[in-house]
Parts: C-alpha cells; sequence; structure tokens
C-alpha cells in the first residue's frame, strides 16, 4: 500500500550525511517503506537545539522542505526509510510481535555527536500497525514534543524531539482529534523488544548479530567482556550489566525529579538508558508513592513507587533474552544484581543533591527518608517543595516551606533533624546545588493540558512559552507564577490514558 506512494514522493537534500547502520543488518530486522504523507501540514513547534545538534541550521526547520520532510510528505536523499520489528512483554503478559506500528526510521546521521536516528511517529501505517491506524495525534504528539525536550535541559537521558508538525486529518480516538507528526532523534531507538522478538523465535543468529550492532556501536567497552563487571570473555553479559547500570541510574533520575512514564512495557525500553515513548507519564504534583498516572493501568503496575522494581523486572526479561548468548545463567544472574547495588546509590545520591549535600554520609537515608514520609503524609506538592528548600536555604527563610504543611511542628522536627544531620556530618547544605537540582517548573499534565487546548484552536503561543522554559527549568522565571505554581483543582480530574 505504501510502496507506489514511496515512488512518488519527492527528495529534500539535508545537507546531512547518512550512514544508515540498522539498515544494514538485514531485512529480517525491518520493512522497509515510506511514510503516508501528512495532508496540509502546518509547522507547530519545533528545537534550534536539536537541528545543532544534528548540524543542521536553526533557521533551516522553518523551511518548506523541512516541514515536507517531516510531515512525511518527502523523504530526504541518502536515507533509508523503514519500520523496525520488535516483540514485548506489555503490563507483564508476552505480547509477540509489535514494532514500529506508527513510527518510521528516516535514516541515521552521521553528526559530530556521532551517529543519530531520526524517525517520524504518526507517519502512517507500517506492517507492525496491528488494529492501529499508524497516526499520533497532536494532543500526545504535543506531550512528547515537550517532555523530551524539558527531560533533555532537567539533564534526564532521553529520546529528543526535532520537530512537530500537526495537520487537519482527522484521527478517532475516544473522540475524533487530529493528526500530527513528532519527528524523533536518539543515536538509536533499539528496545528491550527488539532482542525478546529473536530470542522468542529462536533465530539466535539475528540476535546475536543484534547484540553485536549494539555492543560495537554503543557499548564498546563490553566488546572483550572485560571492563564491564569483570565479565572477561562474554560480552553479552557485559551488555546486560552496563543495560543495568545505565537503567538503575536513569530510573533514580525519574524517581528524583518525580517522573512517572506510565507504560514501562519492555518495548518502552530503550537499550541506551534513555526514557522513550512518552505517553500517559506524568511529574507528580502532591507527592504520592502510590500515584498511577496511566488511566489504563488499572492494577498500579507502573505506579511512581513501582518504577524502579518493574525496571528491574524488565532487565530480567533482557536478561532471558540474551540468555542463549551469554551461556550460563549464574553469570546472567550476576549481570543484573548490578541494578540492586547501583540503583539505590544513584537515587541517594540524586537525593542528597536536592538537599545540598555532597559526598555520602551514614544517616543521610534516614534524613531522605524522613521527608518522604512526610511530603506524602501531608501530600506537598513535590517539585514546589523542593524549589522552596533551596530557595529557603539561600535566603535563609523557612516561612514559605512551612506554609506547605499542614502540621508545621512535624516539618520543624525534620529541619531540625536535617540541619543536626548535617552539622553533624560536616556539610552545610549548599543552596547552588539545591536549586540546579531541584527545577522551579516541570511539564506538569495540567501546563500540557493549557498548551494542547489552545493548540487544537490553532494558538500554538502557549506551546512555545513552555518549550522556552523547560529548557531553563532551573532558573526562577519572573512573571510565570501561574506555570511554576500549584496545579489548579482540576488539574486533579484529567485523566490521561495509553490512546495517543
Ligand atoms: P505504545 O503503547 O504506544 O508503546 O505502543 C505499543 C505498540 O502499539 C507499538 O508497537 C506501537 O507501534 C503500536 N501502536 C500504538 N499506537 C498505534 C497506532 N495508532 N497505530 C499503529 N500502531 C500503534
Ligand atoms: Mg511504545
Amino acid at each position: 500500500m505504501n510502496a507506489p506512494a514511496a515512488a512518488r514522493l519527492p527528495t529534500v537534500d539535508t545537507g546531512l550525511s547518512w550512514s544508515n547502520s540498522f539498515a544494514a543488518l538485514g531485512p529480517g530486522f525491518y520493512t522497509r517503506l515510506a511514510p503516508r504523507p501528512l495532508p496540509a501540514p502546518c509547522h507547530v513547534a519545533s528545537s534550534p537545539d536539536v537541528a545543532q545538534q544534528l548540524g543542521l541550521p536553526a533557521a533551516w526547520l522553518q523551511s518548506e522542505d523541512a516541514l515536507r520532510l517531516f510531515s512525511g510528505n518527502a523523504l530526504p536523499q541518502g536515507g533509508e526509510p523503514l519500520a523496525s520489528v520488535y516483540s514485548g512483554h506489555q503490563f507483564g503478559v508476552w505480547a509477540g510481535q509489535l514494532g514500529d506500528g506508527r513510527a518510521l526510521l528516516l535514516g541515521e546521521a552521521q553528526t559530530a555527536h556521532g551517529p543519530q536516528e531520526i524517525q517520524l511517529k504518526g507517519s502512517g501505517l507500517t506492517p507492525y500497525s496491528r488494529m492501529g491506524d499508524g497516526r499520533a495525534v497532536l494532543r500526545s504528539s504535543i506531550r512528547e514534543f515537550l517532555c523530551s525536550e524539558a527531560m533533555h535541559a532537567l539533564g534526564v537521558p532521553t529520546t529528543r524531539a526535532l520537530y512537530l508538525c500537526g495537520s487537519p486529518e482527522p484521527v478517532q480516538r475516544e473522540a475524533v482529534e487530529t493528526a500530527a507528526v513528532v519527528t524523533r532523534v536518539a543515536p538509536s531507538f533499539i528496545r528491550f523488544g527488539h532482542f525478546e522478538h529473536f530470542a522468542a523465535r529462536s533465530q539466535f543468529d539475528a540476535l546475536q548479530q543484534l547484540a553485536d550492532y549494539v555492543i560495537a556501536r554503543f557499548y564498546p567497552e563490553c566488546a572483550d567482556g572485560a571492563d564491564c563487571g569483570g565479565h572477561a570473555g562474554n560480552r553479552y553479559a557485559a551488555l546486560l550489566q552496563a543495560v543495568s547500570e545505565r537503567s538503575a541510574a536513569l530510573v533514580a533520575q525519574w524517581q528524583a525529579v518525580g517522573f512517572c512514564h506510565g507504560v514501562l512495557n519492555t518495548d518502552n525500553m530503550s537499550i541506551l538508558g534513555l526514557t522513550i515513548d512518552y505517553g500517559p507519564f506524568q511529574f507528580l504534583d502532591h507527592f504520592d508513592p502510590g500515584h498511577i498516572c496511566n488511566h489504563s493501568d488499572r492494577q498500579g503496575r507502573y505506579a511512581y513507587e513501582q518504577q524502579p522494581g518493574v525496571v528491574l523486572w524488565n532487565l530480567y526479561r533482557l536478561g532471558q533474552a540474551l540468555q542463549p548468548l551469554i551461556g550460563d545463567p549464574a553469570i546472567a544472574m550476576g549481570a543484573l544484581e548490578s541494578y540492586r547495588t547501583l540503583y539505590p546509590q544513584h537515587f541517594m545520591q540524586r537525593m542528597r543533591a536536592k538537599l545540598g549535600l555532597g559526598a555520602a554520609h551514614a544517616g543521610d537515608s534516614a534524613v531522605i527518608d524522613g521527608i518522604l514520609h512526610l511530603l506524602a503524609d501531608q501530600a506537598v506538592d513535590y517539585p514546589i517543595f523542593w524549589r522552596r528548600l533551596s530557595l529557603a536555604v539561600a535566603d535563609a527563610d523557612f516561612e514559605p516551606v512551612r506554609d506547605l504543611f499542614a502540621d508545621r511542628a512535624r516539618l520543624d522536627r525534620w529541619l531540625l533533624s536535617f540541619e543536626e544531620h548535617a552539622a553533624l556530618s560536616g556539610r552545610a547544605p549548599d543552596a547552588d546545588l539545591m536549586l540546579k537540582n531541584n527545577p522551579a517548573i516541570v511539564l506538569r499534565n495540567h501546563l500540557a493540558e493549557q498548551a494542547i487546548r489552545a493548540a487544537q484552536q490553532g494558538d500554538f503561543s502557549e506551546l512555545h512559552t513552555l518549550q522556552h522554559l523547560l529548557q531553563r527549568p532551573c532558573e526562577d522565571h519572573p512573571g510565570h507564577e501561574a506555570r511554576t505554581g500549584f496545579p489548579p483543582d482540576w488539574a486533579a480530574h484529567l485523566s490521561i490514558s495509553c490512546s495517543s
């Protein structure tokens, strides 16, 4: 269905030099096809920062060529568009074959920052679309665009978003919405599910080819196994350990910043330890460890406090998939163990930074547990608490922090214990460190929602304002108190599901 259209699509010379190494893996890994053009596309937003990373002039993003390319109305000269095949576990259950059902890899460009894949999301049906329509709606595309760039600015590893275009094309979800395409950029979009796919089919040659490809390009230190956890001679165990380590660091950042992914299926787990596939994600408003951001997640499998455990569960699935290459199961288990050790270390390090404490000291975890319990008990706004605490340390005025607590005596007791602990361990909370680790603005649901509602009326100004503010999340933004302040009451009733 797409093939004849492909022949008719014009090409655009981006000036990029293309390497297309994933395409070189061979046809067992993907289907080549062209995008289905988005009708009457319009530029909604773009990221000059990502353009610069690719070596594209920022001004080019405003061109007709860019619009045609990133709406699937043209192909890049030198790119080899394809949809990749993967499988995965969804909500704890083996789901069999999935794949890029609405994403299309345009190709891989060589950049000053290494190889970068450029991928459209929402660009039409592929052989892996199953019951889907191959499209993405403007609502979810705005959320993905803004959050990718916001996470990057927070220093959280993530796929990036280069371009967002909209269209009047109707798309049926719970209601009729309109179509959009996000152009995403990452060194690779390979997921745990890619490995599960070939393992489940006993295609061990393909499995090994994929693992060798990932090691050669992204984990060269694992090539002989020696530099990765002492797995000398077992490069696949070394890879499993390295992915476990990156994943541990990633989840610690999510927990510290209060980010809930929402759909941590194995097909949404990046082999590079990047945040990938923004769907019903949410930044916590008040601190509720059991918070479930995905309306479709009835059991709370992906609740905020479950994330560290569920990522380990996903790593076990990756370990299972790599087992035929690793050999001895005990070695695979050993590689996975690193997660159990590293996750708490990374989490503590992130939380210490939020408290302005540099080096680790005995007793830190009691102080951190103490404040997290208190925040949960009193349902205190998570980002605002941390930002106010940072400002309080900077200004020596704790009243704005105390105002957040119904039971101020309990806060005062914790503040005293924190002060004593810092003094006893010879550390003074560093206000600068706190301000850098406690953002003034995160992409809360209601902020995204306001940008979406305006954009659905053709007004992209709120989206652009948010994009601008989220690029510098740890700066105060005078005049934007409505965007850095408490969520409105209606935010509690927003319902975000898998539907996108
Ligand atoms: P997700 O839950 O968004 O990670 O998607 C899970 C799987 O469903 C992936 O293989 C997606 O490509 C596919 N998928 C999701 N939405 C659509 C859609 N509208 N059309 C085609 N495939 C889709
Ligand atoms: Mg996905």
